[in-house]
């Protein structure tokens, strides 16, 4: 019943001082008595369970059922090879999956939430489930709350606690009052704040009194473990063209088995072949293959900075052409120094060194307001908070006007806190007997608050001819690409209520601070301009400032190329997304807007990447084709309403996203033709020698063995290829586009149909090496040199169908560059797998016992010439085409 207590009894109890926190031993200690604090989740699944997962599939019962009936009629060898194959190619599964799972687990680690928590007396960010009963929280806006908190400071705070109660209207909290009924209701203890809860304005401190299951939410049990096994749009399309294939293949197989009837075939033989042909036709392993290659891929992106929250996110990064960005921390550094500042008739410079500076009491006055109304701190070079109030400390510093000694003689006693939308902030500080008002912000609309303004010690109205010489300055200021930010204030009597304190006020003057663009910014505008990608900056800086920083980045050229929130607002939606694509730049916006220009930038028919970090962001960032949150300096809300959030704030990381972006989808793309190939090839010959009434050239076990476990892994190879640079010199792919344009159907149809006649070329030649007229009727099986011709035929068959399958796989690793122009071993795991691949079929024709269960036999030097003759001809084919490509298209893009 914390909530009933006081303050003195909550920090008596716990044993803590809330101006030091807990010292780090006694927090590891009640980490050890209480445990972590995270909710329980879900059970992880077993090995076991994970291994029988992969077995529940239509297709394997379809095979569990034909190895009964081998038994049932004693072809057990044929009986184990399929158990093999079954058991073999589920292994395979399990290690896939449970590799896509550590990857994933991976990033949601990264992803997991933060707390600051005061302890030996410093503030510091720890991981919330580190948090512990008795800890001391710092709570601000867009952050979630850890654990339960009984409040012990609050300003302005505002919660909202729909996860728990509902109710979606934030509950105003006072850390101050005391509700003795102890039924007062959770949306009632206003004393309180909430695991799970999230804090959208103000500030406020508190005490943890209960972690874990512990909590409110705890104890109803709601586990968050909520499952992201979302499909993205590709492995649906893929899993409807899976099941499309999927009927086909048992259309031809029940024809094959049809027309084999009519020809008098042994029908145990076609029952067999007829069902591992829908093994070999249903491309069942598609959307197995692109969640791998797609948590793989998101795992590369995590080094780069780059943490994709929601799959689906990776294929549309390929599409983005449009990167709306943040101004400052994104584009710019971050790192701001006040260079000049300006009271009336007075601009002077600050150099970066100087120290120990005197200026005019004008000047002391600014100073001092600015400082008052900050909250950031800077204490032996290091300083912590909103670098543009940081800036204003270390200003303070130099003219001897620290934060300390100013707090101490001008205690603060209340505050409006600074919004985006407002572009103010306010402080209520004690000023002699009475108070003081000092605001800072935008100097547009300060200036609209402001009335009069101190002029050589004295305060005068506030004429029209000052206000132009104050924004004279400011232009020019902005012009040099410095963010313009204004001072004023009014003295009061007594304590005024945040919604009195802006209104009325005496300018004193303003500050000009740099905030370098980053340095490898300008080079990641030049390649997303290449890669047809339009860079766009949003900011509620300046307009002068923001294009002075985009010209310097060339993402605009002139200031025509910028409009303003408040021009905004005077278009109509219409008209503005008529208009959109004449701006790159966008300034003094508020978040609303935002969503505005992504809805208009969508209307054009644009896929629209957003960044954000703010707490009214989350609007946008979930609008947005991909809401790109900030790592560091982004709220909770923001990260939470992301897709993908950069751990460095970097424009940069967003660039080199798509870039991996488009090498993922591509590689996909690979590995997804690689197999429908191999499975094309499979089918023709089977389809082929039925219509020719030929011997079937590949017997069921052989077709399982290839299709389950010899081209798994170059299409996983394919889909880890490393990636190509050049994909940033093409258009971003329409996300309507087919999955089989752009040639890839062809590349498709045409190795199918090579590798499926190689084969039978190969049969063919396999028995007509033995003299053998072909023909079912033309081969005795009594006969036992026609049985060896046989075996012989169909181990050449067997052979030619998976070495040209692996061969070809290299010719898929790029659409238009030869395997020697992208580097013949660069995919070493390409080259394993091959290697692996034949490794694997040597071994199933020498090795006698699996020579016997699959009815082949080991083959001369000669003949194994011979095969590589025959595999090598699809991937010769493929690249004779590309050659031709090259030359036909060369300034048509082919891929992208
Ligand atoms: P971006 O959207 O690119 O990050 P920004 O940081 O300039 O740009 P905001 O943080 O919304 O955007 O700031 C908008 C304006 O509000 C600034 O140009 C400045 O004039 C003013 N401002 C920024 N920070 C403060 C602050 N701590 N106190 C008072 N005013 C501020």
């Amino acid at each position: 019943m914390w909530f009933s207590k006081s303050q003195e009894e909550v920090i008596k109890e716990f044993n803590v001082d809330p101006s030091v926190g807990l010292s780090k031993e006694e927090a590891a200690k009640r980490l050890e008595q209480y445990g972590m604090n995270k909710l329980k989740g879900k059970p992880k699944k077993s090995i076991l369970s994970l291994f029988f997962s992969q077995l529940n599939d239509m297709l394997i019962y379809v095979l569990l059922g034909a190895a009964a009936i081998t038994i049932a009629i004693g072809e057990y060898s044929d009986a184990i090879i399929i158990l093999l194959v079954v058991v073999l190619n589920a292994v395979i599964g399990v290690v896939q999956e449970a590799k896509a799972e550590k990857a994933v687990e991976a990033l949601q680690k990264m992803t997991t939430p933060k707390s600051l928590v005061r302890r030996d007396g410093e503030v510091i960010e720890i991981n919330s489930e580190e948090v512990v009963p008795g800890d001391l929280i710092i709570l601000d806006a867009g952050r979630f709350i850890p654990a339960d908190i009984r409040l012990i400071e609050s300003a302005n705070l505002q919660i909202e606690e729909s996860a728990l109660t509902g109710e979606s209207v934030p509950t105003n909290k006072d850390a101050s009052a005391i509700h003795s009924d102890p039924n007062t209701s959770l949306g009632d203890k206003t004393n309180m704040a909430f695991m799970s809860t999230l804090v959208t304005y103000g500030r406020g401190e508190g005490i943890v009194v209960a972690t874990a299951m512990d909590t409110e939410i705890g104890k109803i049990a709601k586990i968050l473990d909520d499952d992201t096994n979302e499909m993205t749009p590709l492995q649906k399309r893929l899993d409807e063209l899976g099941r499309i294939l999927g009927f086909l293949a048992i259309g031809i197989c029940v024809l094959i088995f049809v027309i084999a009837l009519i020809q008098k075939r042994d029908i145990l033989e076609m029952f067999l072949t007829a069902i591992s042909l829908a093994v070999a036709a249903i491309p069942e392993g598609l959307a197995a293959i692109v969640a791998i290659v797609l948590a793989l891929g998101v795992t590369r992106m995590s080094k780069i900075n780059a943490i994709v929250k929601k799959l689906p996110a990776v294929e549309t990064l390929g599409s983005v052409n449009i990167i709306c960005s943040d101004k400052t921390g994104t584009l710019t550094q971050n790192k701001m120094t006040v260079t000049k500042h300006y009271t009336y008739g007075s601009l002077t410079d600050v150099s970066q060194s100087a120290e120990n500076l005197s200026g005019t009491n004008n000047e002391k006055e600014l100073i001092k307001t600015l400082v008052l109304c900050s909250d950031a701190t800077y204490e032996n070079g290091q300083g912590t908070g909103d670098p543009t109030e940081i800036a204003l400390i270390v200003l303070g510093n130099k003219y001897n006007l620290t934060k300390d000694a100013l707090n101490k003689e001008h205690k603060r006693v209340s505050e409006f806190p600074f919004d985006s939308d407002r572009k103010l902030m306010s402080t209520l500080n004690i000023e002699g007997k009475g108070y003081r008002v000092n605001t800072k912000g935008a100097i547009d609309n300060l200036l609209q608050i402001c009335n009069t303004v101190l002029v050589e010690g004295n305060i005068v109205p506030l004429t029209d001819d000052i206000k132009q010489k104050f924004l004279k300055v400011t232009e020019e200021m902005s012009d040099s690409a410095l963010r313009v930010l204004g001072a004023a204030y009014k003295d009061t009597e007594e304590i005024i209520e945040p919604g009195e304190m802006e209104k009325d006020l005496t300018l004193v003057g303003l500050v000009g601070m740099i905030d370098p663009p980053r340095l490898e910014v300008k080079d990641s505008i030049r390649e997303a301009k290449n890669a047809g990608i339009i860079p766009i900056m949003i900011t509620g800086d300046h307009k002068n400032t923001a294009v002075a920083i985009a010209k310097e980045l060339d993402i605009a050229e002139s200031i025509d190329q910028s409009i303003t929130g408040t021009e905004i607002d005077q278009m109509s939606d219409e008209e503005f997304s008529r208009r959109i694509n004449d701006y790159r730049v966008f300034a003094r916006v508020s978040p609303e807007h935002k969503v505005k220009i992504v809805r208009a930038f969508k209307a054009q028919g644009n896929i629209v990447s957003m960044t954000g970090d703010g707490v009214n962001d989350a609007p946008s960032l979930k609008y947005a084709d991909i809401g790109v949150a900030m790592g560091i300096t982004g709220t909770d809300v923001a990260k939470g309403a992301s897709d993908m959030i950069l751990t460095d704030d970097n424009f940069t990381t967003i660039v080199h996203a798509i870039e991996e972006g488009r090498n993922i989808y591509n590689n996909i793309k690979k590995a997804v033709i690689f197999l429908l190939s191999c499975n094309l090839g499979e089918v023709i010959a089977i389809f082929l020698s039925i219509l020719l009434n030929w011997p079937v050239p590949l017997l069921a076990t052989h077709l399982l063995w290839i299709n389950l476990i010899t081209d798994s892994l170059p299409a996983i190879s394919l889909g880890v290829d490393p990636g190509d640079h050049d994909v940033m010199k093409y258009k971003p792919r329409n996300p309507k586009e087919s999955f089989f344009a752009r040639g890839a159907g062809v590349r498709a149809i045409l190795g199918g149909t090579l590798i499926g006649l190689l084969t039978l070329t190969a049969f063919y030649y396999g028995l007509w090496e033995h003299n053998i007229p072909l023909g079912t009727t033309g081969i005795d099986l009594s006969n036992p040199n026609h049985q060896n011709a046989l075996t012989y035929a169909r181990t050449m068959a067997f052979v030619v169908l998976a070495a040209s399958q692996l061969f070809y796989s290299l010719s898929m690793r790029n659409t238009t560059k030869s395997i020697f122009q992208v580097g013949l071993f660069k995919n070493k795991y390409l080259i394993g797998a091959i290697a692996v691949g034949l490794i694997l079929q040597l071994a199933v024709i020498s090795i006698p016992a699996f020579a016997k269960a699959f009815q082949v036999q080991n083959l001369s030097l000669q003949d194994w010439g011979i095969v590589f003759v025959f595999a090598l001809v699809p991937l010769i084919v493929n690249e004779i085409i590309k050659i031709f490509m090259h030359m036909s298209e060369k300034n048509k893009h082919v891929e992208y």
